[in-house]
């Protein structure tokens, strides 16, 4: 008699490799899709979002100030969801507040909770900076946030006494995530605590403010070195490389607050810099717009610089803004990165590149595997964006005659389009974009180059650099051993 029981687990257990998953339908009634509805235009429903929650990206702003602490004015979802997330990149703890909306905040609204709420935070953590960051919810029901706020300094006041209740700032981001996503948020965040906190005292200083926008710990101090090099000082406002990148000390006990992050004192300075750099124009311009309205402080948004003509650009930037010559070395490390270039064009040129990811990263992948010798076969952005489409296709222009294949962009697409698109290309080399894409590059039987955010399945990528020259030659090699590692026998590579 045979067993009716399924093959039993060996007592040593399987690998994942060893597990097969049966693509049959599972019932009789299921039907092929419609291919009509496969474009995310023709659907009213999103599938695999290519981009998340506007809050979070103030979220992220907010964890790069010192001594700060995000009050997040919505439910417990909304902030489990990112303290989550950020756990899983950074690797690091993160205090994140919440109003803790239930029922009763979803019909009264929620000014009781934000005003005990803050004043709870205030007097167990005294922070110097808490910002307030509204949610669906609380948009939704339309919380009055200006009389909030208000109420909640009074309240402040009244309990710890007016000197002390003026030690914290208090910023408001409006973040209601139906109308944009964690880029806009941190654009916002930008705006909001420009808006509050700077001011133009009339000493006009040669310093340069940096918005680095969703960009990673090695970045930043990829920036950093670089602005070092030109002996330039700058405010780096959010500065997360100082605080989701904190060391860890043999400790007797953990400071509550990281040392580092931007402060206060910084973000007032920012109305007498020299100039406003915004690294991703996306997440951040509208603070530097904002110092330039306000204050007359030039802005320079983007492009991400990322690649040589990008990093040229920026470094250009710097040094006519400033007067400072390009160093040497600078000029080294260019000259080093052309040369890794010319070493490997042979392994990336004419190869099929998929890139997918925030507006700013995008873009400069694009370019940047345009620079490469590669056709960028698609190019999708899952964040809203006004001038995507037109910022792509200008790069597209410059390098379409070496192309291999027409490329086609997708603007607020969703990740099951792009792939499905993928899936009909006639050949593709690589796809370049973060985490969301493994089982992309799984299913096209091609590797994964992991860039910008999130990138949640790797350890130490938040330390790397893909910004300036280092950080492009190492995102050369990054791509040209995964193509080797793919691509060729082991014993054909170039030993
Ligand atoms: S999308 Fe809205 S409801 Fe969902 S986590 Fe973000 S703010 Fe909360």
């Amino acid at each position: 008699m045979t067993c009716p029981l399924p093959e039993r687990i060996p007592i040593e257990g399987f690998t994942y490799r060893d597990m097969k998953i049966d693509k049959v339908p599972a019932t009789p009634e299921f039907k092929p899709r419609d291919p009509s509805l496969v474009p995310a235009k023709n659907r009213s429903v999103v599938i695999n979002p290519g981009a998340t929650c506007m809050p979070l990206g103030a979220m992220w702003a907010i964890m790069g100030l010192h001594r700060a602490i995000p009050f997040v004015q919505g439910a417990q979802g909304c902030t489990t969801y990112v303290r989550y997330t950020f756990a899983r990149i950074f690797k690091e703890p993160g205090s994140i507040a919440t109003a803790s909306f239930h029922e009763d905040a979803a019909v009264f609204g929620g000014r009781k909770n934000v005003i005990h709420g803050v004043r709870n935070l205030v007097v167990r953590y005294w922070p110097d900076v808490v910002g307030i960051v509204t949610t669906c919810s609380s948009e939704i029901i339309g919380d009055d946030m200006n009389s909030f706020l208000k109420a909640t300094k009074k309240k402040l006041a009244e309990e710890i006494g007016e000197e002390r209740a003026a030690a914290v700032e208090i910023v408001l981001v409006n973040t209601p995530s139906f109308a944009g996503s964690q880029v806009e948020g941190y654009n916002r965040a930008a705006r909001s605590f420009v808006g509050s906190l700077a001011e133009k005292t009339g000493d006009a200083s040669d310093k340069v403010n940096i918005i680095p926008g969703m960009t990673y710990p090695g970045d930043i101090r990829e920036i950093k070195h670089i602005l070092k090099e030109m002996g330039i000082e700058a405010t780096v406002l959010f500065d997360i490389s100082e605080t989701l990148d904190a060391p860890l000390h043999p400790p007797k006990s953990l400071p509550y607050y990281p040392e580092g992050g931007t402060t206060v004192e910084e973000i007032r300075g920012m109305g007498d810099a020299a100039a406003t750099f915004t690294i991703q124009k996306e997440a951040g311009s509208a603070g530097a717009v904002l110092l330039e309205k306000k204050f007359g402080v030039k802005a320079f948004n983007g492009p991400m610089p990322v690649g040589v003509a990008n990093t040229d650009m920026f470094v250009t930037a710097l040094a006519g803004i400033t007067g400072r010559e390009i160093p040497k070395t600078l000029i080294d490390e260019r000259g080093r990165f052309v040369d890794a270039m010319a070493d490997t064009l042979h392994y990336t040129m004419m190869c099929r590149a998929a890139i997918f990811g925030d507006p700013d990263i995008a873009l400069a992948m694009t370019r940047f595997a345009c620079e490469l010798g590669m056709t960028p076969v698609a190019v999708m952005t899952g964040s809203p964006s006004v001038t995507f489409e037109e910022d792509v296709e200008a790069i597209l222009e410059e390098y379409r005659h070496l192309f291999t294949v027409e490329p086609k962009i997708f603007n607020k697409g969703d990740i099951f389009e792009f792939e499905e698109y993928l899936r009909g290309c006639n050949r593709l080399d690589l796809v370049i974009g973060h985490s969301k894409g493994a089982d992309i590059a799984a299913e096209c039987g091609v590797p994964l180059i992991r860039v910008g955010f999130p990138v949640y399945d790797r350890f130490g990528y938040q330390k790397k650099a893909i910004v300036g020259y280092r950080g492009g030659e190492l995102l050369l090699y990054e791509i040209v051993n995964a193509l080797m590692s793919h691509q060729y026998p082991i014993d054909r590579v170039q030993q």
